[in-house]
């Protein structure tokens, strides 16, 4: 078996005296579409915001690739917590698309997209715009690129921030809840972009949403997070055909 390119292995989060992970196992395969669901407040955000260095772990570790992300190995092969320039240097393994797109609003969609690899991967200005233009291109959003965010729609803004995560070629993307706060006749254009990428094979992906029959379209494998733990996955037929958790069945009652 391949090795995983993410593992949480025994992760506890604690804010203050709420647990809110309480000792998560959770791999994915390099490549791999992930698609976690849960109840609101079960830990889905905390575990990209985790990977995304945006949170620290209270115990535990995460592994991306054969690289502890909030430790490092020191000489004995002991893991110590990870220095800045350690973190900085994992940060640039991942990207994240938000729920609210985040876009930098006094930057045009194009400087959105170039910002990162010219200031943090000195990518020489001239190539970053080339990148910038293909991935614009890839998101149906060429003629748009001197405009500001607040000239887009919801949906025109979400597939920039999508543009914008993959500008810095990061292995792993991490999607929170990408069109929930969309109107609903703009969801299906930012669905139709990230299922182009699902279909990519090198690109691992790990999807936080709501939107069941989605989900069940572009994942290799669906994980039912519940109070801070995986409680069942599968793949997507399986689960959301047949679960066998009674807290599964609950919650797919309630949302299907
Ligand atoms: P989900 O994304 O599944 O809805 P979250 O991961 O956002 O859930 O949150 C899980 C729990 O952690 C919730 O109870 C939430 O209130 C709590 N939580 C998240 N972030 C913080 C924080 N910065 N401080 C305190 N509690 C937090
Ligand atoms: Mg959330």
């Amino acid at each position: 078996m391949t090795e995983p390119i993410i593992r949480f292995e025994k992760v506890v989060k604690r804010f203050g005296d709420v647990t809110v992970l309480d000792g998560l196992d959770f791999t994915v395969a390099p490549g791999e579409k992930v698609t976690i669901i849960g109840p609101s407040g079960s830990g889905k955000s905390t575990i990209l915001r985790i990977l995304m260095t945006l949170e620290d772990i209270s115990d535990g570790v995460v592994w991306v690739g054969d690289e502890p992300l909030w430790h490092e190995k020191a000489a004995d092969g002991t893991l110590k917590p990870a220095s800045e320039a350690h973190l900085h240097r994992m940060r640039t393994r991942l990207g994240m698309v938000f729920q609210s797109f985040n876009l930098f609003p006094h930057m045009t969609v194009l400087r959105n997209i170039t910002e990162a690899p010219v200031h943090v991967l000195k990518v020489g200005k001239a190539e970053a715009r080339e990148r910038a233009m293909g991935l614009l291109d890839m998101v149906g959003l060429t003629e748009h690129a001197d405009k500001f965010p607040y000239q887009l729609s919801g949906g025109q803004q979400q597939r920039v921030a999508i543009a914008r995560a993959l500008a810095m070629r990061p292995d792993i993307l991490l999607f929170d809840e990408p069109t929930s706060a969309l109107d609903p006749e703009l969801v299906g254009e930012v669905q139709e972009v990230i299922r182009k990428l699902a279909e990519e094979h090198d690109l691992t992906m790990l999807l936080v949403t709501h939107e069941m029959r989605f989900a069940r379209e572009i994942s290799d494998r669906v994980c039912f997070i519940d109070a801070g733990a995986i409680r069942e996955e599968g793949a997507p037929e399986e689960l959301f055909t047949a679960p066998t958790e009674e807290r599964t069945q609950d919650f797919l009652r309630a949302v299907l």
